[in-house]
Parts: C-alpha cells; sequence; structure tokens
C-alpha cells in the first residue's frame, strides 16, 4: 500500500489526510506544533495515526509522497530533507484535485480573493448549480473532495497553495491582481511571488479561460512573457477589451464570445468601490464562461451581502459612520479603502508592518484624512509617512483606545475607517478579531 505523509495538522492538512485514508493510503499525519483539540478528533474519528510537537523522520522519509500544507515554508528542514531524498512533495489541492472531476473556477491574486471568491459561488448557488467553496475559505477542498459530491468547486486559493502543484487545472483561472504581498516567503523577490500566482494558468488548455485584471501592469508585464492556449477574458476599468469586461459611463458592458453585449449597471452593484467593481467584473465573466443567465447575473450582484472585516459598515453614532476593514492588511487594500470614502476620515492605521511603503497613499491621505489614530506597538513608520501631512496623528494600544480617541476626533458627517495596512499580530490574535475587537468597542460608544 502507498504511504502518504501529510505535513501539517490544520485545516488543509487534515483535509489531505482524511482524502488519503478515503482512498486507502497508508497515511500519516506531522505536525511540529500543536494540533488543536477539533483536528485531533477529526484524525481519530478516521483513525488516522498521528504525530505533533516533532517530526519523526523515520515515520516521515518512508513515504512515497508528501502532502505539505501550504503554511509549512518549502525552506524547513524536514522538507528539503524530503526532496532531497527524492520524495515528491504535493501540495493539498494538486492532491485533491486527482480524485475530482468537477469543474473548478479558481481565484488567486494579491486582494480581493475572498470577495471575489464568494461573489462567484453567490453566483452559482443563485443559477442552481451543485456547488461547493472551498481553498482558503471554509472547509477544506481535499476534506469536501473526500466527504460531498459537487459538479463545480470555487476555491480561493493563495500563492502559498500553488507552490507544490503539478498537474492541477482549473476550468477558469482568476488573477485579481498582483501588488508586493508577503515578499518574505519568495526571497524578498516579486519576480519569485508573481510566478507562484502565475501557477494557477500553467495547465490551462484551449477549454480553459483565464480571468485578469488588464489596468494591472505586473500582471500584464508577465503575460508577455509567457503562452497562454486558453481563452483570454481580462477585465479594465481603464480601455474597451474585445472580449471581457470593460467600463463604459455608468455600466460594466461584458463580452463574451459571440453573445450580444450584456450591461450591468454600477449603481445597481450591491458592494461599492472601485475594488468592487473589478471584483464585480472578475466574477462575472466567470458567470458568463460558466453559462449564467444575464438575469441572474444582474440579481447576484445586486443582492450580495458585503463580507465580515471587508468594508463593513458597522453603525452610524451621531451621524459619523463606522467601517471595518480589518482584512485591509496591506497598503493596496488600504487604498482602494480610502479611494472609495465620500466623507472625511479619522483612519485607524498600523500594525505589524510588513516593509510597507506608504507614499502611494499619499494624494488620497491628503485628501481625505483628517485625523490618524495609529493602532499598534511600533507607530514609527506612521508618523514619519504621514507627520506634517494631517492635523492630528495619535496613537493607540487597544482596538477600544482607538475607537474611543476616534470617536472623540471625529464630527457628524465623517467616517472613521479602520483600514490598517499592516498585519495584526502584535496586538491582536488575527485580522478577525481585530475587526471583532473593532466593532465590539464602536457597539460600546
Ligand atoms: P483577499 O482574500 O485577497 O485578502 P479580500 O476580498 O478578503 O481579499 O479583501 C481584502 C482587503 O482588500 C479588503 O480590505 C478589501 O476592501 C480590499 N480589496 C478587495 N478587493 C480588492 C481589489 N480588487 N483590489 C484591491 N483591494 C481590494
Amino acid at each position: 500500500m502507498a504511504r502518504v505523509v501529510v505535513l501539517g495538522g490544520a485545516e488543509s492538512g487534515v483535509g489531505a489526510a482524511v482524502l488519503a485514508k478515503v482512498k486507502g493510503f497508508d497515511v500519516f499525519l506531522s505536525d511540529k506544533g500543536q494540533i488543536k483539540d477539533s483536528y485531533v478528533e477529526t484524525l481519530k474519528k478516521w483513525d488516522i495515526p498521528f504525530e505533533q510537537g516533532q517530526h519523526t523522520e523515520e515515520l516521515i522519509l518512508s513515504a512515497d509522497e508528501v502532502v505539505k500544507s501550504p503554511g509549512i515554508p518549502g525552506t524547513v528542514p524536514m522538507v528539503q530533507k524530503i526532496r532531497d531524498k527524492g520524495i515528491r512533495v504535493v501540495s493539498e489541492i494538486e492532491f485533491a484535485s486527482r480524485y475530482d472531476s468537477a469543474k473548478k473556477i479558481c481565484i488567486t491574486g494579491s486582494n480581493g480573493k475572498t470577495t471575489t471568491t464568494s461573489l462567484i459561488y453567490y453566483l452559482l448557488q443563485n443559477a442552481g448549480l451543485n456547488v461547493g467553496l472551498g481553498g482558503n475559505i471554509g472547509k477544506s477542498y481535499a476534506y469536501q473532495v473526500a466527504t460531498e459530491h459537487f459538479d463545480y468547486y470555487v476555491l480561493e486559493i493563495s500563492s502559498f497553495q500553488l507552490d507544490d502543484i503539478y498537474d492541477f487545472r482549473p476550468d477558469i483561472a482568476i488573477i485579481t491582481n498582483i501588488t508586493p504581498d508577503h515578499l518574505d516567503r519568495y526571497d524578498h523577490k516579486m519576480e519569485n511571488y508573481v510566478a507562484a500566482k502565475f501557477n494557477i494558468t500553467r495547465n490551462l488548455t484551449e477549454q480553459d479561460c483565464f480571468i485578469f485584471d488588464s489596468d494591472d501592469d505586473i500582471t500584464v508585464g508577465h503575460l508577455s512573457k509567457i503562452v497562454l492556449r486558453c481563452k483570454m477574458l481580462p477585465f479594465s476599468q481603464e480601455k474597451e477589451v474585445a472580449e471581457g469586461a470593460f467600463l463604459k459611463g455608468d455600466k460594466i458592458v461584458l463580452r463574451y464570445d459571440k453573445e450580444p453585449e450584456t450591461d450591468l449597471f454600477l449603481e445597481q452593484l450591491a458592494l461599492g468601490g472601485k475594488h468592487n467593481i473589478y471584483n464585480s467584473m472578475a466574477a462575472a465573466l466567470a458567470a458568463k464562461a460558466t453559462g449564467i443567465e444575464n438575469s441572474v447575473i444582474r440579481e447576484s450582484l445586486a443582492t450580495f451581502q458585503p463580507i465580515e472585516h471587508r468594508l463593513e459598515p458597522v453603525l452610524s453614532i451621531k451621524d459619523v459612520l463606522y467601517i471595518n476593514d480589518s482584512k485591509a492588511t496591506n497598503v493596496d487594500s488600504a487604498w482602494y479603502a480610502l479611494e472609495c470614502q465620500k466623507r472625511p476620515v479619522v483612519w485607524i492605521v498600523g500594525g505589524t508592518d510588513k516593509g510597507n511603503d506608504y507614499s502611494v497613499l499619499n494624494e488620497l491621505v491628503k485628501e481625505k484624512v483628517k485625523a490618524i489614530v495609529c493602532l499598534g506597538v511600533d507607530n514609527s513608520k506612521i508618523h514619519a509617512a504621514f507627520e506634517g501631512m494631517v492635523p492630528v496623528i495619535t496613537d493607540a494600544l487597544s482596538a477600544e483606545e482607538a475607537v474611543r480617541k476616534s470617536s472623540e476626533l471625529a464630527q457628524g458627517g465623517d467616517v472613521v475607517l479602520l483600514s490598517p495596512c499592516c498585519a495584526s499580530f502584535d496586538l491582536f490574535k488575527n485580522y478577525e478579531d481585530r475587526g471583532e475587537q473593532f466593532k465590539a468597542a464602536v457597539r460600546k460608544l
């Protein structure tokens, strides 16, 4: 019996182990850290042997194939040893896709993945299709392949999940956009990060589609260096495209195959902001390529509910609107959050800096921001970036303090926007925790 060893005991690793078990492999899971209780329970339930707190070499190097969780960098010594022994290392999505004949719509990119993925899932559900949602969202893809039967999957895929794929082939691949993020995992080389994202296209055939942002110079630059045989569906807010999606006055125009053009009026889109026009374009093109009717596309884009922690309106208090955009963990996403504000902004920003260059925000900050509340342990870079540009810059060490100070600085008609540009790990468990604490503090005002 072939032996599959899974490295990493969280959502994707445990899902891969369950699938390997269902497919009759001799499975073993190893995690150098502690495995969460709920995952330990799943492993026991499926009778899968595992270890935690260590990697036992004899048990791992006896594998025929290793499934590596995306959280484990390819450079850790254990992975090096596995590769040195000539054992193939694959990602969870590579492994799972061998056992899945569903049509797959796969979304990667620097920003907008979750929003675009959720929009497409909603569209396919509204069209009455038997569709699963997975990847970085919700239940792991492998676990669903083991336990469900779907005709379609909509999968959000991070660049880490694309690191070890060989034959994985989406039917529709989407790159929302590419801006610098997570460069620490890519030797601080942008070209490595771009190449990792483009791994999503490596097996596309003539039958498949590639949907991409043709206003994004990095994406377009990389496309000029490679050859893709699939149908190309660009989306743009700057220029007309022969096939794909573009802006014309107050509407999005979709051009797909030989079909008549489809119009989508911007004022009817449920999600506001320039970035969400891009996300809506990408989702609408994926729906067209899946054969979904225009009426369903219009209705779905008009009724989709904003997702938590992404420009999520929380409450309006004394005519000050509080917005939770805690998921804005890089400069580009905060740029779009500021860009779509129509009212003066008290901006809560800060956290663990990922080597940010804040200067791209200067124009928007000058135009829109009346006060900054820094929410982080070390706020020196934010002070240095915006001192002299914004009249008030103050500091806070908790969500509650940040909300209180913001409420004192804001007047009726203003917006208090948490859009931190940074990771959350200095003061919070994760971005969800930061967003929850922000919302709780707002509700207490
Ligand atoms: P991801 O899953 O790629 O992190 P999300 O959809 O969760 O993306 O959005 C993350 C953050 O980026 C949010 O703050 C959101 O407002 C912003 N954002 C969403 N879509 C885009 C886009 N197309 N371009 C830039 N920023 C975006």
